[in-house]
């Protein structure tokens, strides 16, 4: 006979979060990041692949997308049996993945939704094709509890020059004309102090943190993984994105030294 266990059945069920990335082999970003940062929360990871890359220290070498079918597929069948409690996007390579996203969040009436709206690798590698930006405003935006792009990432999105604070503010307010409840801006790519914006439409909150010297790989990703996390747990939206800013800072500071041949690029300690 079929074991069919109802909630009420089970033990205290753990909380679960998804991340629906790009598959990067250094395990440094993308989906492998983001499954370390949900097991370090205790939080179960889930994960459906948008694309592969070929990457090591010096960057992202060739990347391709999967077919959208196989995006459907993977994200039919994983949320047809579970329902995560919260969950992120990383690169997201084309307009139908994110159609697609659209959809099954729709159906599966997903909540908590991170957007890392990653566009572009490091190293200058396209990570997203023409009209990802316009299918993320007007499709993912609006279902979304928060969107974490960097200065370079919402320059796109807001078609601002970003050079300050102040405009960062302005930014920030632009995000939520789109439709997006909340957005953090991050300012890492600013040269003074870097000073991370949150707006909700109501209030700003600065997030502050020292500046470290040297190139990370992935920083990214485990902000916006540790933001999903949190809200896994039920924590206010604000709160995980402390929790979140001190999880890069720690990643930081215990960053490995791989033995790798190339470059001096650091891997975060997750
Ligand atoms: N996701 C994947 C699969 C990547 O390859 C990269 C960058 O190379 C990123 C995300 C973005 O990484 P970061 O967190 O450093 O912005």
């Amino acid at each position: 006979m079929l074991d069919v266990k109802t909630h009420g059945e089970m033990a205290k069920a753990q909380k679960t979060a998804l991340t629906i990335a790009g598959f990067d082999p250094t395990g440094g970003a993308g989906i492998q990041a983001d499954l370390k940062v949900f097991h370090s929360y205790n939080v179960y990871g889930f994960s459906a692949a948008t694309s592969i890359t070929a990457q090591n220290s010096q960057g992202v070498k060739h990347v391709e997308g999967l077919s959208n079918k196989l995006v459907q597929r993977q994200l039919d069948v994983l949320l047809e049996d579970f329902t995560p409690d919260a969950l992120k996007t990383g690169v997201l390579f084309g307009v139908p993945t994110v159609y697609t996203i659209y959809e099954v969040i729709s159906t599966y009436k997903l909540k908590n939704l991170v957007i890392d709206p990653v566009l572009i690798a490091s190293a200058g590698v396209e990570l997203a094709a023409a009209g990802t930006v316009k299918a993320i405003k007007e499709m993912l935006m609006p279902c979304a509890a928060v969107i974490t792009p960097n200065i370079p990432e919402a320059q796109i999105f807001t078609a601002l020059s970003i050079k300050n604070l102040e405009d960062m503010k302005e930014a920030a307010r632009r995000f939520i004309d789109f439709g997006v409840k909340a957005v953090v801006i991050k300012g890492g790519h600013l040269e003074s102090t870097p000073i991370d914006v949150f707006y909700d439409g109501k209030d700003f909150v600065l997030f502050t943190s020292p500046r470290t010297q040297g190139e990370y790989h992935g920083t990214g990703c485990v902000f916006s993984a540790a933001i999903t996390a949190n809200l896994a747990l039920e924590k206010p939206l604000t709160e995980a994105i402390g929790q979140a800013k001190t999880k890069v800072t720690n990643a930081i500071e215990g960053a490995n030294n791989l033995r790798h041949k190339y470059t001096g690029m650091k891997f975060l300690a997750i």
